[in-house]
């Protein structure tokens, strides 16, 4: 079997390794359809610290092809989301839906993010991958629905999902604010403005500076506004910064009501200076750090499935299994790759 090596910027290169094999309450399973994270371009365009040599891939939908004893809930042949992060399903955390700490694993345990995510998961650019607690991580793709389509639901449409679906559930009908731009996980940022509309709210606005990037965000049915640097665009319950800019973060901050949640999902190496004293005065929650995906990942399908959301929108380039090297060594925002 073969699988993708990340060796540094813009340099893979496909190995041949050992295949894997089964045990207890594991599953063997293919990649059908693997996307590009936004920490992979990242990583792929040199400004993200991940160190290669490692085996790359973390968002992908696959096909059972191996069951070990105990797995109950999917057999040879489904197809499966496989979460990127690996999570028991029956520990404290994971048990509170935390699945992005489960507490039987080294913290951070993901595929296909190097020293970070540890080794000896492998990626999921991959002929074969193992899950270890199968009948926890594994989500069933409905019926009827592309691989290619919902290739990120392991990791950024479920991380876009955690910004405006618990806070619209408590607030239905809540005005959204998306704040993005250069640096920051523009996947993320879009798939939330579109998941905000998706989910009802009454206007969703979202503040950024690339035209391309605009477009999809109008397609998805948001407000679109340019110059996600300025101090505020407006007052908002729920906002998001997904700009890698502090500007950014600052007028998503700025830009939250009173008593209002903003969550960023960027990753900022440096501190940023934050205006705490207007977050103080306005009652402003600030939430960041990793997405728990896996309890997400159900109800980020079914609002595809039942044709209220449309990730393809922001996919920018699909392409063939033998490909991917060639695509991978410069990458567009969101690029799957399929068999
Ligand atoms: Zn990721
Ligand atoms: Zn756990």
């Amino acid at each position: 079997m073969r699988r993708l090596i990340l060796d540094g910027p813009g340099a893979v290169h496909w190995e041949g390794c050992d295949e894997p094999t089964a045990g207890p309450g594991q599953a063997m399973v293919r990649p059908l359809a693997v996307a590009t994270c936004d920490l992979d371009v990242a990583v792929l365009h040199g400004v993200y610290p991940l160190t290669g040599p490692y085996p790359f891939g973390h968002e992908a939908v696959a096909e059972v092809t191996a069951i070990g004893d105990g797995v109950t809930t999917v057999t040879v042949g489904d197809r499966v989301i496989v979460p990127f992060q690996i999570s028991c399903g029956a520990c404290d955390p994971c048990r509170r839906g935390r699945t992005g700490n489960c507490d039987r694993h080294p913290p951070l345990s993901t595929y296909g993010l190097g020293p970070m995510g540890g080794l000896s998961w492998g990626g999921l650019l991959t002929d074969l991958a193992l899950v270890p607690h199968a009948d926890a991580m594994l989500v069933p793709l409905p019926d009827g629905l592309d691989p290619v389509v919902v290739a990120s639901a392991s990791d950024n449409i479920a991380d876009a999902y955690r910004t405006v679906g618990p806070q619209l559930a408590a607030e239905p009908g809540a005005e959204v604010l998306v704040v993005a731009g250069e640096g920051g996980p523009a996947s993320i940022g879009l798939y939330a403005a579109g998941l905000a509309v998706a989910l009802g709210s009454s206007r969703v606005v979202y503040v950024d500076d690339a035209p391309e990037r605009q477009a999809i965000a109008s397609s998805l049915g948001a407000e679109v506004q340019d110059d996600p640097t300025r101090r505020k665009a407006g007052a908002f319950p729920i906002t998001v910064n997904a700009g890698g800019d502090e500007a950014h973060l600052r007028c998503a901050l700025n830009s939250t009501a009173f008593d209002g949640t903003c969550t960023s999902v960027a990753v900022f190496l440096a501190d940023p200076a934050l205006p705490m004293f207007q977050m103080y005065s306005r009652c402003c929650t600030l939430h960041t750090g990793r997405a728990h995906v896996r309890p997400h990942i159900p109800t980020v399908l079914d609002l595809v499935a039942t044709g209220r959301f449309d990730p393809s929108v922001v996919t920018s380039d699909v392409v063939d299994w033998e490909d991917a090297v060639d695509a991978l060594r410069s990458p567009p925002m969101k690029l799957v790759v399929r068999r």
